[in-house]
């Protein structure tokens, strides 16, 4: 910006100076022309005046200067000697301005080198008039110097002041009009100019804006192959090379590392949100959290690695038996839960039961050992809950589905329990007393 002002500037300083020289050139050809108009009267003049002289009394003579004035629309016409005085001169009307004093060139006496001079101009700056000198001889060109210094000269008094004051404006207001159109011309190039450099960066400065308030998605369109066209495409890799990292960071954070699925904090977050929506809209949704049964000894009879390819198998069948809104997770060691929005009581229930039968199809076979042919079967214990309408908490939803859960380990695994109704806010959280020994391995849960 500050240089599109420099170049302003500088177009307009331009402009200036250009129409200041085009007013001197025109004032000097307006002087020229003036001159040579003088020039040109004089030398007409000077065979009429010549037997004027010889044969006239200073009564006609005057007459006659003051026609040829009239006719020739001259301020004065005078006949001076070589010292500078007037031996004859027209009538001089009151109105008019009185004939100039005598310049001091001519005082001074006339210039050296007169020769194919015949007649000389000199300017008066003050009034724009100019004094036009011829020396009264027959044959000028011939003269020698000294003879027409000290002949008699014919002095006419021209004005030029009214056409200065006719061609000055005209010429002004041409190069008033040239300038402002040149300015015109040079701001509408700017605002153009300005327009081309500054849509990138103002196109940079809102992608920057839409980076810094976290969208990292945002691309800026590049224009250009100049250096702000690879600033904004040294942008556009920054924000990728972010996007990519921080895609991973939250990936790390939210999912869990063994199989895939979203962790406990992605859970706990999701829930909370659906708890929140739930309360707010009255949705209805669905909790299942699912336990697998004996695990341990399953690590202590095919090992530990054929446990974590038992956990990943799951995971899997858990995925591909819910539907893309539903939020499956892996909550704990060998503990996955499902949060299902929009669904009411019926559907969760055939959802836990679908994934319980599911599971207990599952056959998983050892690929670390392919000697050992022995497959492996798990069974899951399902406890669901379903909130409906009132004011339900994340808590509440864990706690109902846990103590469903734990009724279906205590009623003999590998089945499905659903929680009646979800605790409220303010209402407590039913305890399931559990006999002892109803356990099919005789234990309660450890949990
Ligand atoms: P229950 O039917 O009562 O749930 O019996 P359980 O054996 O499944 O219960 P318990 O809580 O006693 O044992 C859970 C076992 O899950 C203990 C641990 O060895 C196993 N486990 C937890 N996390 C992992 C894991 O990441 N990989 C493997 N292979 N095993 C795990
Ligand atoms: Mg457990
Ligand atoms: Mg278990």
């Amino acid at each position: 910006f500050k240089h599109g002002a420099v170049l302003l500037s500088l177009v307009v300083l331009a402009m200036t100076a250009i129409t200041a020289q085009q007013l001197r050139e025109t004032l000097y050809e307006i002087r020229k022309r003036e001159e040579e108009k003088g020039r040109a009267i004089a030398h007409a003049l000077r065979p009429l005046i010549l037997p004027l002289i010889k044969t006239a009394d200073a009564k006609r003579l005057q007459e006659a200067l003051t026609q040829i004035a009239r006719a020739r629309d001259l301020e004065y016409i005078q006949i001076i000697d070589y010292e500078g005085q007037i031996l004859f001169t027209n009538e001089v009307s009151a109105s008019a301005e009185p004939p100039r004093p005598l310049s001091q060139q001519w005082l001074d006496g006339l210039p050296e080198g007169l020769d194919g001079m015949p007649a000389i101009v000199s300017w008066d700056e003050s009034d724009g008039g100019i004094d036009v000198f011829v020396a009264l001889v027959e044959d000028p060109d011939k003269a020698a110097p000294e003879q027409i210094r000290h002949a008699r000269h014919l002095r006419l008094g021209l004005n030029f002041q009214d056409v200065v004051e006719k061609d000055i404006p005209r010429v002004m207001w041409r190069m008033v009009a040239f300038a402002l159109v040149v300015l015109f011309i040079s701001v509408l190039g700017l605002i153009i100019l300005l327009g081309y450099i500054l849509r990138p960066l103002r196109e940079l400065h809102h992608g920057l804006r839409q980076v810094a308030a976290g969208n990292l998605k945002y691309e800026v369109p590049v224009f250009s192959r100049d250096e702000v066209g690879r600033l904004v495409q040294a942008f556009n890799a920054t924000t990728a090379r972010l996007r990519t990292a921080f895609e991973q960071i939250e990936s790390m954070a939210t999912r869990d590392a063994l199989t895939s699925l979203p962790n406990r904090r992605a859970f706990d977050e999701r829930l909370g949100a659906e708890a929140a929506r739930s309360r707010r809209y009255g949705h209805p949704f669905g909790l299942i959290i699912m336990d697998l049964d004996h695990f341990k000894s399953v690590n202590d009879r095919y090992g530990h690695p054929a446990g974590d390819e038992v956990l990943k198998m799951v995971a899997k069948t858990i995925e591909a038996n819910i539907r893309e809104t539903d939020l499956p997770a892996r909550i704990g060691g060998e503990e996955f839960a499902v949060i299902l929005p929009e669904t009411m009581s019926g559907d969760i229930k055939s959802v836990a039961e679908k994934l319980r039968v599911a599971i207990a199809e599952l056959v998983v076979t050892q690929k670390d050992d392919p000697a050992a042919n022995e497959s492996i079967r798990v069974t899951v214990s399902a406890g669901a809950a379903c909130a409906s309408g009132h004011l339900v908490t994340s808590e509440a939803m864990v706690a109902s589905a846990d103590a469903a859960l734990y009724r279906s380990k205590n009623e003999g695994r590998n089945r499905t329990t659903m929680a009646h109704r979800v605790a409220g806010r303010t209402e407590m959280i039913p305890k399931i007393e559990v006999p002892p020994g109803h356990d099919d391995h005789g234990s309660a849960r450890n949990r």
